[in-house]
């Protein structure tokens, strides 16, 4: 159904959760325990919210939905039991994945999809190439959850190397999961962090099975869409985006790298405007999903929709 939808429309997405449910002070960033955004902390940014404050997780769920989401992303992200482990929570892998599922689809009934959010585990950032059988086995752990909770397809997102992008979508289609696959580009928008160009990128998730490819997190619209231009080039799919709402610079394209990043964020904050922008460039560009990611409310949400609709 995914597949048909994005395929003929514009679908409009929501996001991002965490972020948000941090400013709300449900969601744990890290910050003054540890260097936030290196991929070596322990509990920053973990989806615990699901089975700790499941009416916090509950509302923002309702004001996508109000905003004009029609997926709405199950807060799974971080989800897998490598991630949550390290944070403390290892135990309720479970728990968490399938509260979050729930709580999403009791929101979305019958107005919109309700999409798995599965990201990178972390693991390669800390141990190296040689623990992808480790990741792989994780993030396989953790989709094996979300078909199990009843999600209608997967969102594979924020992941930095393409060979553990590689193993996801393999994971995906072995339970016969669509899977839309946005990549994060960081610390410059030429290339993910092994290495390949996003037109290399673009082709190869496309070839391992996704429904539509593209990029997630990191840049503000107005940048991602230059490297989704790029992607353009390796792809006959539709196009996946879901742009960050903060300002980011020719020297350092993403944001989790730049000296605001966690606690002064609301200083690099872009406006709604840039997204209203972004929905209406989105039908000419070719992009079949668009919503937000870290710094995006429903006022962007809503802004994307406006734009969506007055193109
Ligand atoms: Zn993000």
């Amino acid at each position: 159904m995914i597949n048909e939808l994005i395929k003929n429309n514009v679908v409009l997405g929501d996001g991002g959760y965490l972020i948000e449910l941090e400013r709300r002070g449900y969601v744990d960033s890290g910050s003054g325990r540890e260097k936030v955004g290196t991929g070596r902390g322990s509990g920053q940014f973990t989806p615990e919210v699901a089975v700790e404050n499941p009416d916090a997780l509950h509302e923002l769920h309702r004001e996508f939905l109000h905003a004009g989401s029609r997926v709405l992303q199950a807060l799974t992200f971080f989800g897998t039991r490598e991630k949550l482990n390290r944070a403390g929570y290892g135990a309720e892998t479970e728990a968490i994945n399938s509260a979050a599922v729930r709580i999403a689809k009791e929101v979305a009934g019958d107005k919109a999809l309700v999409a798995g959010s599965v990201s990178r585990t972390q693991l390669i950032e800390r141990e190296g190439m040689e623990s992808l059988p480790k990741a792989r086995d994780h993030i396989a752990e953790q989709i094996r959850l979300l078909k199990g909770a009843g999600v209608d397809f997967l969102i594979l997102e924020t992941f930095f190397h393409l060979a553990e992008m590689k193993a996801a979508l393999e994971c995906a289609t072995a339970v016969g999961l669509p899977a839309v696959a946005t990549i994060s580009f960081r610390p410059m928008i030429t290339s993910c962090t092994d290495g390949h160009s996003p037109e290399e990128c673009a082709r190869v998730m496309q070839d391992c099975g996704a429904i539509a490819v593209g990029a997630n997190c990191e840049q503000e619209p107005s940048r991602m869409l230059a490297l989704l231009r790029m992607m353009r080039k390796g792809t006959s799919l539709p196009l996946a985006a879901q742009p960050a709402a903060f300002r980011t610079t020719d020297r350092c394209e993403c944001f989790t790298r730049q000296p605001a990043f966690p606690d002064d964020l609301e200083t690099i904050q872009v406006s709604r405007k840039e997204f209203f922008d972004f929905g209406q460039a989105a039908k000419n560009e070719g992009i079949g999903f668009v919503g937000g990611c870290c710094g995006c409310n429903p006022a962007y949400i809503r802004a994307l929709a406006r734009g969506l609709s007055e193109s």
